[in-house]
């Protein structure tokens, strides 16, 4: 899961009462501009205020994924005195984050005045993303203007993308045939089955995914993106970004489900309080990848060998950056919530997401569902570990098997 960081300036106090008077023929610019945002351009017909303050034109210019560009002109009779872009991005949120920019200008009486948001800065958008962003601007006669508010769509237009929607999922690729889109699309189907057959968690909003064709191009949708990047969900945005080729399908089934599952359980426990215990995130989205990878399960072996687990409070928190560790709380991940399933059953699951959607703290929750708090978990845990040593490998499926069948026989 990833956190996009949004610049925000607030207001540092309230605005004069508004003067703005838009006519019809500014709302109708402003229409006209909505419709037109698909061009990343807007031309408005003038914005007036009753002293004669204009916005005469109004601009923005995707240049994905790095800058958007905006720009405004304005007139009046004496001089512009202050020009304030405001913006916001749209998303899942509490928050209605609005962000200010003040722009630096000379004050006249006919000024241009431009902004640019440098991703790099403020940390990136997912491709799709949609930004709405309006304009303030007033003169020393104290009169003010305001446009808008005008949709930008944050595309990545290098690709030519073409869509395909099932239900609640859109998904868009631009290389290779429908049959590679539409395989892709059953996987999708298939992980969102089995995580309601295993969890109770289901799809309650329409998410978008972006099928990129290798993780090349999917890494130039990204700001400062790692080596290692192949796919990333933006919960926030209903969105994943991935990058799949014919030669690692396989592995870009489970990594699709994987970060399916990320934005099924973000949809399912979306509250202000509070989130999820790392090892619940990564746990069920790791086992909605269908078998466990054999580097998991020999770390896990190993682990439980040398006596060396990570306690179940330690994977509450954001897993170590260093390689060994993080696989290892993947898997002990895995286990745990393999543990809570396969022994308290799908409803208590279902459950423990409901009270998290609550706003329960991660000792609350598990208190309240199971009865027993982290420590207790891990207690419980680790002596189902112990007694089931030898079957640790139950989800590895070397042999073939579906995700589904494997979820049906770890049950038992
Ligand atoms: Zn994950």
């Amino acid at each position: 899961m990833v956190n996009w960081t949004v610049l925000s300036r607030r207001i540092s106090g309230p605005w004069p009462a508004r003067k703005t008077k838009l006519n019809l023929k500014s709302k109708r610019a402003i229409l006209l501009g909505v419709i037109v945002s698909l061009s990343l351009l807007f031309n408005l017909a003038p914005v007036y205020a009753e002293g004669g303050l204009r916005i005469t034109n109004s601009s923005a210019q995707v240049q994905f994924p790095l800058t958007i560009s905006f720009s405004v002109t304005a007139e009046s009779g004496v001089d512009i005195t202050d020009i304030r872009l405001h913006y916001k991005v749209l998303r899942h949120s509490f928050a209605d984050v609005t962000a200010e920019i003040y722009l630096q200008f000379v004050s006249a009486p006919e000024v241009e005045a431009s902004w640019d948001w440098d991703m790099r800065r403020t940390g990136g958008l997912p491709p799709g993303a949609s930004i709405q962003y309006w304009w303030t601007v007033k003169d020393a006669s104290g009169d003010q203007v305001e446009t808008g508010p005008f949709t930008l769509p944050f595309d990545d237009e290098r690709f030519s993308w073409q869509r395909l929607t099932q239900g609640l999922v859109t998904m868009y690729w631009y290389s290779g045939e429908q049959a590679f889109a539409e395989e892709l699309m059953l996987t999708i189907e298939d992980a969102l089955d089995w995580l309601e057959a295993d969890t109770g968690a289901i799809l309650l909003e329409p998410i978008e995914i972006y099928l990129y064709a290798n993780s090349q191009d999917l890494r130039g949708s990204m700001i400062f993106p790692q080596e290692w990047t192949g796919g990333v969900a933006f919960t926030m945005y209903g969105r994943i970004a991935i990058g799949i080729s014919p030669d690692n399908l396989e592995w870009g089934k489970g990594a699709l489900a994987h970060e399916l599952t990320h934005l099924v359980v973000h949809q399912m426990t979306l509250n202000p309080y509070g989130g999820l215990p790392t090892w619940l995130e990564e746990g069920l989205a790791t086992r909605s990848e269908g078998s466990l990878a054999y580097y998991y399960v020999n770390a896990l072996n190993q682990a439980i060998y040398n006596g060396s687990l990570i306690s179940v409070q330690s994977i509450s928190s954001p897993f170590s950056a260093y390689a060994d560790l993080a696989v290892l709380s993947y898997a002990e991940s895995y286990s745990v919530v393999d543990y809570l399933v396969t022994t308290y059953g799908k409803d208590k699951m279902l459950e423990l997401l409901e009270t998290f959607r609550a706003g329960a703290s991660y000792d609350g929750a598990l208190m309240e569902v199971y009865g027993f708090d982290t420590n207790g978990l891990d207690q419980l845990w680790r002596e189902y570990l112990s007694e089931s040593v030898g079957t640790i490998t139950v989800g590895v499926a070397s042999d073939g098997l579906s995700r589904r069948t494997i979820g049906l026989s770890s049950r038992t």
